[in-house]
């Protein structure tokens, strides 16, 4: 990273800082309903190697975005102003500029292994590790998840992108060995151990290659139909419905609006499941939950897609513990919980059967919980 960004600008940069992607285990699309969440940071990060500028320029270079060096203004970010990847990093230094905290520019160098729009938030990657860099040259004093809802206010205000915080909390908060239970609603987080490997399990991502696009509008559109349906039924979010309270609740509702609703309120049930699951020392009692999951959002939300499905059947045709499709949805990522024997076998068959139903080749790949956002040199 130092070598790249003395190429690009000369001389050093002050500092180097990482940020991970992330894969949800299950709490799909409950983040904007003040519900929970439990991710875990995967080994794949965005790396920033960034210097201060006195003159309130900030340029920016990406080995992923291409491109010559970006050359914007600090005091000149305003959202739209940027329509490129850059919205990402320009986004995080124009909301801490929001939020009152004074900064001046900053050239900075990206680079990453997260593959971008496989629904493993690359986006919050690139915001955290950027956020993060800030944080310390600024000397901001700001803790992870004050940072982390920065980045969410850079995704939503500058990048117009109307996601949840879940991405960013986890790319922010995580610690290797763990997942973080998430509660949106009061702002808290827990680590919940959760080592699969230790216990003789193999934790897969599948990345289907089918791109998502969360800007298309069909995810804005589930975000405002879960917000509308929660103000049919009086609720402040659809976090407030108990599982117990679904019929009654569906009796309110026009028919078609009640699978969204059935959705959220089981996967909030199906986190804090997984949470006692995991705290019970039963990591593999997690298979059956992701499973449900998945099936939840193909059958109930919707936004599966034919190729994360062919995933999900061919794992569990091969033995696996549990599958389900993470991220925002409509193609992205798969994550599959199976012994460590079986892996292997899962692996091969899933790209097997993309072969023959001429899909793509799959990235198949193992993760374990990995660290979150950081300083690394
Ligand atoms: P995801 O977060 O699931 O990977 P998103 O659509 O939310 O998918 O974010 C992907 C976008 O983030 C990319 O299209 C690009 O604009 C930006 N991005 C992510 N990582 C990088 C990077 N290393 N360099 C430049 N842009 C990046
Ligand atoms: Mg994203």
């Amino acid at each position: 990273m130092k070598e790249a960004f003395r190429r690009i600008y000369g001389g050093h940069p002050e500092g180097v800082w990482a940020a991970p992607g992330r894969v949800n285990l299950i709490g799909e699309h409950t983040d904007y309903n003040d519900g929970f969440a439990l991710p875990i940071a995967i080994p794949q990060h965005t790396l920033v190697a960034a210097r201060r500028r006195r003159d309130g320029r900030l340029r920016l270079h990406s080995a992923q975005g291409g491109g010559p060096v970006i050359d914007l203004h600090v005091a000149q970010l305003t959202p739209g102003a940027v329509t490129t990847w850059a919205a990402y990093p320009a986004g995080v230094v124009w909301a801490l500029r929001e939020a009152g905290h004074r900064l001046g520019g900053a050239d900075l160098h990206i680079d990453s292994t997260v593959p971008a729009g496989a629904g493993l938030s690359s986006s919050a990657a690139l915001e955290c590790a950027v956020a993060f860099a800030y944080n310390d040259l600024y000397e901001l004093n700001l803790s992870a998840p004050a940072l982390a809802l920065i980045c969410q206010r850079a995704e939503n205000g500058f990048a117009g992108v109307p996601c949840g915080a879940m991405d960013q909390l986890a790319s922010a908060c995580c610690t290797a060995g763990a997942a973080l239970h998430l509660d949106l609603r009061a702002g808290a987080h827990e680590q919940v151990p959760f080592a699969p490997e230790a216990q003789g399990m193999s934790l897969l991502v599948v990345d289907t290659r089918v791109k998502h696009d969360l800007g298309d509008g069909a995810y804005a559109a589930l975000r405002t139909g879960c917000e509308r349906v929660a103000r049919l039924l009086g609720l402040e979010a659809l976090r407030d419905l108990a599982p117990e309270d679904l019929s009654r609740a569906g009796k309110a509702l026009p028919a078609h609006l009640l699978p969204l609703v059935r959705h959220v309120v089981r996967e909030n049930a199906r986190v804090t499941d997984a949470v006692s699951q995991l705290r019970a020392g039963r990591p593999a009692a997690l298979g059956p939950i992701l499973t449900d999951g998945h099936a939840s959002l193909r059958d109930d939300f919707r936004i599966s897609c034919a190729e994360s499905d062919l995933v999900v059947d061919t794992a569990l045709a091969h033995g696996a513990l549990g599958a389900r499709m993470t991220g925002g949805g409509f193609g992205g990522s798969v994550i599959v919980l199976a012994e460590e024997g079986r892996a292997e076998g899962i692996s091969a068959a899933v790209t097997t059967a993309f072969r023959a139903a001429g899909y793509q080749v799959p990235h198949v790949f193992p993760i374990t919980p990995a660290a979150g956002a950081r300083r690394i040199a």
